[in-house]
């Protein structure tokens, strides 16, 4: 099946699958590393998915010596912005599209199980064979000479045609048991198969009771790439049944998500969304400091808090209304972030409330005056919180359906005004 990437045309075959703006800068990068006489290859699931015939703008790079004078010098010719990352002796490329990630060939010696490990600089094989699966151990050539041919040391190519995951050696969910949860991902992102002795291995790997050896911020970062996958609840349930979420509970379901036609007019954090519901489930004796070593980047972390909040709060409020209580529903659900709202729709709440969940996101949620507060301060209305009690008041009227030109917010905005004053004489 994959034959063509290895006959006398497989570099044509291969610029075939590579979309022109791709296949652009790595010809530049490959001339690049020609003219300072290193080896250059992009790698791992850049090489997987072009294989598969699946687009990946996610591109890594290994250069077989220093990444970081290397792109440092690359991206000055090319006028590109770059940024170093000392601790790791990698670099990244921005561009409008793609992302590039560089770092220099190396092998990784785990002294012991689960640590991070030891790097020192190598060569191509050696980076490759550090890596987890041998679909994601191969490198495309970039240089001149071999431009654009496969090196697939360890028989990528034959698992990808046999559907199978499969590790590059006995002790590799033992050197890093996160690979355990890497192989059920990809696992289910392809609709493939643990190969047989990974499967034993991987067996293995949880009677051992390796995934002990993780802290909750590793964990986690699995969990959250698992959340970004189609149809996550099947890969939590794996998780679920081989006890790999350690940390958290044991016991955690995620139901499929149903669209509830809503996904459109929101830009919502669909990760945020997942770990709220995922976190709702923690039994009382969950440290809420948990949430803080999850690594989330800080707005999902504000949101999950938030989320959490309104899984407590919500519910049994909204049981006291119907949808016609536009005033009262606006202000209850307004406090809250989508991602909060959408989890309860999507996981917790019954059809009923949910429905008044989505009503409110349809058509309640973005009603507010026309007006602002500098358009009440310029009709001589001074500062004070007033302002903010006039403009509730007119957000009230439109919830109410009353349909007001600029004009007439004006106009009733310095009536409340007049009353006020007329009230409260200073
Ligand atoms: P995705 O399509 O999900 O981004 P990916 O294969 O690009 O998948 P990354 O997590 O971005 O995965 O990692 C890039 C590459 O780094 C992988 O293809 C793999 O070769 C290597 N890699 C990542 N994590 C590990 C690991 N825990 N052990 C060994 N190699 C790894």
């Amino acid at each position: 099946m994959y034959s063509q990437f290895f006959n006398n045309e497989a570099s044509a075959n291969i610029r075939s699958l590579l979309s022109k703006e791709v296949c652009e800068v790595l010809l530049k990068i490959g001339c690049f590393a020609d003219k300072k006489s290193l080896r250059v290859f992009a790698v791992g699931g850049f090489v997987r998915d072009l294989i598969l015939n699946k687009a990946n703008f996610d591109i890594d790079i290994v250069v077989e010596g220093d990444a970081k004078s290397f792109v440092t010098e690359l991206a000055s010719e090319f006028n590109a912005e770059f940024k170093i990352f000392d601790r790791f002796h990698t670099a990244k490329i921005y561009s409008e599209k793609i992302n590039f990630d560089f770092s220099s060939s190396r092998k990784e010696t785990y002294k012991c199980p689960g640590a991070l490990p030891e790097v020192t600089f190598s060569n191509i094989y050696d980076d490759l064979f550090r890596r987890d699966f041998t679909i994601n151990a191969m490198a495309l050539s970039l240089n001149s000479d071999n431009l654009f041919k496969i090196v697939d040391y360890f028989g990528g190519i034959k698992d990808l045609e046999a559907s199978v995951i499969k590790v590059m050696h006995k002790k590799s969910f033992e050197d890093d048991p996160t690979r355990l949860y890497r192989a059920l991902r990809f696992a289910h992102r392809f609709g493939f198969k643990l190969e047989e002795e990974t499967n034993y291995l991987f067996k293995q790997a949880i009677k051992d009771k390796r995934v002990s050896s993780l802290s909750v911020k590793r964990i986690a970062s699995e969990i959250s790439k698992i959340f970004k996958e189609d149809m996550p609840e099947t890969i939590i349930e794996e998780l679920t049944k081989n006890k790999m979420l350690k940390h958290f509970a044991h016991n955690v379901r995620i139901p499929p998500l149903e669209p509830l036609g809503v996904e459109d007019i929101l830009s919502a954090d669909l990760e945020a969304i997942y770990w709220i519901y995922f976190l709702s489930q923690m039994p009382p004796t969950f440290k809420s400091e948990t949430i803080d070593q999850l690594g989330l980047p800080h707005s999902s972390r504000v949101k999950v808090l938030d989320g959490l909040d309104a899984f407590k709060k919500i519910p049994a409020a909204l049981e006291e209304l119907t949808c016609h209580d536009h005033i009262k529903l606006y202000y209850l659900l307004k406090k809250h972030c989508i991602e909060g709202l959408l989890a309860l729709s999507y996981f917790k709440l019954n059809k009923t409330n949910s429905e008044k969940i989505i009503y409110y996101l349809k058509n309640l949620r973005l009603i507010a005056p026309v007006i602002n507060g500098k358009d009440l301060i310029d009709c001589n209305i001074p500062a004070g919180q007033h302002i903010k009690n006039i403009l509730n008041y007119i957000t009230e009227l439109r919830l109410e359906n009353k349909s007001l030109s600029k004009l007439e917010e004006l106009e009733i905005a310095k009536q409340l005004y007049a009353n006020i004053q007329h009230k409260n004489p200073s």
